[in-house]
C-alpha cells in the first residue's frame, strides 16, 4: 500500500509526507513556479563547454536536443544590456557565438559577493568562457543522453565520491551526502519522464510513466530521498531567509523587481510553512562527534569533486542542468554548514547571485518532482505493479 511506503515523518527530517504535499500543493510549487520565471532567476550564468578534466570528449553534445539556446543580448532585461541592441529576443540554439555582451556582469551582479563556494567547484567570475542561459528556453527533459558516458558520471559519482548506503560503516553525515544525491537523481529521472520524445518521427513529447516508474517508483528508498532533498533545499532557504529578504534582485524593471520580492517574502515567511513545517531539517545535530570537523573536510571535498564532474556530463543542456542543480545543493551545504569551514550566522552569510538563481531552481524543480510523484506515483504504481 502506498499510503504505508510513504508515510509519517521523513527519515530525517521533521516533516511528515502528508504535510510536505500539501504545503507543497497550496503553497510551494505555485510561489515556485511564478518566481523562476522573473526576469533575475531565469538567467543563469554557467561555462557550457565540455571542459572534462577526467575523460576525453565522447561527442554526445551533438544530440539534437542536447543543444543549449543561450541568450541573445536583446532578451536581457534593459539596464543588464548595451543600448544599442533591439532585436526580439529569439532563440540561438546551435550558435555557441550568440551570447550576451559579458560587460553586463558589471551590472547585473552588483551588489553581490564573489566569494568561493568551499562546497563547489563553480566559479561564476571566470568570465571568458562563460555565457547566460535562458532557463525557461531549455527545459530540463530528455534529451537522449544515455549509455556509456552517462552511467560512468552517475557511477563516478556514486562509487568515489558517495559511497551506496546502508552499510554499517556510513556516519549520518555520509548518509547524507548519499541522500541528497539519489534524490537529486530522482529528480532528473522525473523531469525526463515527465517531458519524454515519445515519437522522433513526428517530434511527439509527452510522458513516459513506464519510464518513471521503472526508474524511480519502483524503489521506495528513491523517492524517500526525493522528499529529503527536498526538505533539506527548503530548510536551507527558510534559514537564509532575513539575506533572502533583502538581496539584490535589481533587473531595472521596478515592477518585475517587486514582483521577484513579494514573491521571495510569500515563501520565506509563509505563516502557514512556519506553523506546519518549521524546521524542514534540523542541521544542528550533525558534525557532533569527535571527528566532526575531520568528516565536514571530507564531506567537502567529495562534493566538490562531484561538482567538478559535472564539467564531463557529455550533453550540453544536461550539463546546464547538473551545474546548477550541483551549485544549489552546494549553496544549500554552504547555508546549513559552512563558509570557508567555519560555523556560520545568518548575519555573516554572503551568498554569490547564481549561487541563489541555483538554489531557487533547484527548489523548484524538487518541487515539481514531488508534485509528480504525488499526483501521478499511486496510479502509475497501481497500473504497473497490477500488470
Ligand atoms: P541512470 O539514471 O543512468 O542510473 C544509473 C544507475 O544509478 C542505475 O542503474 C541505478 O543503479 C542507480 N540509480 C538510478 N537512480 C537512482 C537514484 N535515484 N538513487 C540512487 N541510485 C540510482 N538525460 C536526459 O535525458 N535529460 C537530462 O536532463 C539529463 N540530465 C543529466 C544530468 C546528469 C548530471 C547526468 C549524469 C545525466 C543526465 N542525464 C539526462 C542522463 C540520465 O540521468 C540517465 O543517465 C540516462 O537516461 C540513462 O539512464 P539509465 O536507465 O541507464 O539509469
Amino acid at each position: 500500500c502506498r499510503c504505508a511506503k510513504y508515510s509519517g515523518i521523513v527519515e530525517d527530517c521533521c516533516c511528515d509526507y502528508e504535510t510536505v504535499d500539501r504545503l507543497n500543493e497550496e503553497l510551494l510549487h505555485p510561489s515556485l513556479q511564478e518566481l523562476v520565471k522573473t526576469a533575475f532567476f531565469r538567467y543563469f550564468k554557467a561555462k557550457l563547454w565540455c571542459d572534462c578534466p577526467f575523460w576525453p570528449d565522447d561527442g554526445m553534445c551533438r544530440l539534437r536536443d542536447c543543444s543549449v539556446c543561450e541568450c541573445p543580448d536583446s532578451e536581457f532585461p534593459e539596464s543588464f544590456k548595451m543600448p544599442h541592441s533591439q532585436e526580439d529576443p529569439i532563440c540561438q540554439e546551435g550558435k555557441p557565438q550568440a551570447a550576451v555582451d559579458r560587460t553586463i556582469d558589471s551590472k547585473s551582479f552588483r551588489g553581490w559577493t564573489e566569494a568561493d563556494n568551499p562546497w563547489t567547484n563553480d566559479d561564476e567570475t571566470d568570465n571568458s568562457e562563460m555565457t547566460y542561459v535562458n532557463l525557461q528556453l531549455n527545459p530540463e527533459r530528455y534529451t537522449g543522453y544515455t549509455g556509456p558516458s552517462a552511467r560512468r558520471i552517475w557511477d563516478a559519482i556514486y562509487s568515489e565520491n558517495c559511497p551506496k548506503y546502508p552499510s554499517e560503516e556510513l556516519c549520518q553525515e555520509e548518509k547524507i551526502l548519499y541522500k541528497l544525491i539519489s534524490g537529486l537523481h530522482s529528480s532528473i529521472s522525473i523531469h525526463i519522464a515527465a517531458d519524454y520524445l515519445l515519437d522522433e518521427a513526428i517530434n511527439s513529447w509527452g510522458q513516459n510513466l513506464s519510464l518513471m516508474y521503472d526508474r524511480v517508483l519502483r524503489y521506495p528508498d528513491r523517492v524517500r530521498n526525493l522528499y529529503f532533498t527536498f526538505l533539506f533545499v527548503l530548510r536551507a532557504v527558510t534559514k537564509a531567509a532575513d539575506y533572502l529578504e533583502y538581496a539584490e534582485y535589481d533587473t531595472g524593471n521596478p515592477n518585475e523587481d517587486l514582483k521577484t520580492q513579494s514573491l521571495m517574502r510569500q515563501l520565506l515567511f509563509n505563516p502557514k510553512l512556519q506553523a506546519a513545517c518549521p524546521v524542514p531539517f534540523d542541521e544542528a545535530k550533525l558534525w557532533k562527534g569527535q571527528r566532526g570537523p575531520e568528516l565536514k573536510q571530507q564531506i567537502q571535498k567529495q562534493f566538490r569533486n562531484i561538482s567538478a564532474l559535472m564539467d564531463c556530463v557529455g550533453c550540453e543542456k544536461c550539463r546546464l542542468w547538473g551545474k546548477l542543480q550541483v551549485l544549489g545543493l552546494g549553496t544549500a551545504l554552504k547555508i546549513l554548514f559552512s563558509v570557508d569551514g567555519q560555523e556560520h550566522s545568518a548575519q555573516n552569510l554572503q551568498l554569490q547571485r547564481n549561487e541563489v538563481i541555483a538554489l531557487m531552481n533547484l527548489l523548484n524543480r524538487l518541487s515539481e518532482s514531488v508534485r509528480f510523484v504525488h499526483e501521478m506515483g499511486p496510479s502509475v504504481e497501481r497500473t504497473m505493479e497490477g500488470q
